[in-house]
């Protein structure tokens, strides 16, 4: 268990911060007790580790609602928040036009088992939208997505063999959960117990933004490689965003050995440009996979792949996949009012202007207290790293100081604003992001950087 935030931290917190966000808040005292009680019955007492604040230290905070750029917890503070359900809520929280149409579908009931026109109409919006999504299959999560499209293609291909990259997360299917280390790519090693070895033997590893690796790769095993999957845009160790060149010789590499390029944009979609990674890179991936952003905060993800590719899967051909709540009515009816009012002028491009606006302001917070950062930030997309040289894959990542991380976590925490509980996450944006939240999220920035450069060691809690 680890230490609660502690009155005194909360005290000379309020005393000493000059800042423009709403409240301090006081107390998590309830956040704690319900802790305390959801670990009785609940594993962790969360059901996604992320959620358990093991990155940063200290107990997770409870959420009661959440509205517009905002988030209220169960003790009545509030956070700007950056996190916005790990990428989903890109219109903001309880978006009117989203809640309507939800309560529109939900009265009509929750789920048939059957077709509805809701499907096709999100499924045509993604094609006009994204490169490469010529024919769908929705599913309810992201996980499902890259699953069912890596045995898209395996059975398209007749082959095993997948490359994935250090660093890059594609859901929990066993398969999926190797890393391994840096240098020449090698064979992975599972990251968790229940993986079986013989899951992972076909599953090779890269270090992300390394052509020379994924050649090599080619190199040895290219008669038999089904598939090279990547998060276009990497975000889940961090934002690092991809070199000059890396995308296109993936795209070269695979188009040599006719091997499937599946770009994972379950949270680079419809958040790094309208049409995700592909359509700004101007890269066309063979396979796409889609969440997060396209169920509009609902259960809801997609793989896509040109006509012929997905004519593999079943009912037209022998590659089975199907699912009890897929293309459920309500999912759909959120990411369909979710999808149009990202596409109105205007609406994507003033986020992306806000993102620009905050990332440049914590690097010049940084800089004005002398705290070496890198940042980056692309479309909706911002990311921040207490490291001194460049974070270009997974090693330089983890050279962060994931200690300063959570020492400022739990600072802006105070003062209102949250962002995601472990250095290896993005920073989301929304359209209900106001410049006056913009302007008080960087007023806490620059008081904790001010805080850790005169007192490094009193921020109140404890590591665990
Ligand atoms: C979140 C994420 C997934 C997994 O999606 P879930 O809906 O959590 O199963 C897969 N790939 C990427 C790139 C993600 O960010």
């Amino acid at each position: 268990m680890t230490a609660p935030i502690s009155t005194r931290a909360a005290l000379t917190d309020a005393n000493g911060a000059a800042h423009h966000v709403s409240h301090v808040p006081h107390s998590r005292t309830a956040s704690q007790e319900a802790f305390e009680a959801a670990q009785r019955v609940l594993v962790g007492g969360v059901n996604s580790p992320a959620r358990a604040f093991r990155g940063v230290g200290g107990t997770p905070v409870f959420i009661d609602r959440a509205s517009g750029s905002r988030t209220y917890d169960i003790d009545g503070n509030d956070y700007i928040d950056y996190v916005l359900s790990w990428g989903p809520m890109i219109l903001g929280h309880a978006d009117p036009e989203v809640i309507e149409a939800v309560q529109a579908a939900v009265a009509r009931g929750t789920s048939y088992g059957a077709p509805t026109l809701a499907e096709t109409e999100l499924a045509e919006l993604v094609v006009e939208m994204v490169p490469g999504a010529e024919v769908l299959r929705l599913v309810s999560s992201g996980t499902e997505a890259t699953m069912s499209a890596l045995r898209l293609a395996r059975a398209a291909t007749g082959r095993d063999k997948i490359l994935k990259f250090a660093g890059c997360y594609h859901g929990h299917a066993d398969m999926l959960l190797a890393q391994a280390g840096s240098g020449v790519a090698t064979f992975g090693l599972p990251d968790s117990p229940g993986v079986p070895a013989g899951t992972i033997a076909d599953t090779l590893v890269a270090p992300y933004n390394d052509l020379a690796a994924v050649e090599a790769a080619f190199a040895a095993h290219g008669p038999d490689m089904a598939a090279v999957i990547v998060e276009p845009v990497a975000a889940n160790m961090g934002l690092v965003l991809p070199v000059d060149g890396f995308l296109e010789g993936l795209r070269r590499l695979c188009d040599e050995h006719g091997t499937m390029l599946i770009f994972d944009e379950v949270l680079t979609g419809f958040r790094v440009a309208p049409g995700g990674a592909a359509a700004h890179y101007g890269i066309t991936p063979d396979i796409v996979t889609l969440g997060k952003v396209i169920g509009g905060g609902l259960p809801l993800a997609a793989y896509a792949a040109r006509r012929e590719v997905m004519e593999t899967v079943s009912p037209l051909g022998p590659m089975y996949q199907g699912g009890t709540l897929s293309g459920n009515p309500i999912a759909t009816a959120a990411g369909i009012a979710t999808l149009r009012k990202l596409r109105r002028p205007g609406l994507f491009d003033g986020i992306v202007e806000r993102t620009v606006t905050l990332v440049e302001g914590i690097a010049a917070a940084a800089a004005r207290h002398d705290i070496p950062v890198q940042t980056a930030h692309l479309g909706t997309l911002g990311g921040i790293f207490f490291a001194g040289g460049p974070v270009h894959d997974f090693a330089t990542a983890k050279a962060s100081d994931t200690d300063r991380y959570a020492r400022v976590f739990h600072g802006l925490l105070l003062r209102g604003v949250a962002i995601a509980p472990s250095q290896f996450e993005a920073m989301f944006l929304s359209a209900a992001h106001s410049d006056a939240d913009i302007a008080d999220t960087l007023a806490a920035f620059d008081a904790v950087f001010a805080d850790l450069s005169t007192a490094p060691d009193h921020h109140g809690y404890d590591r665990p």
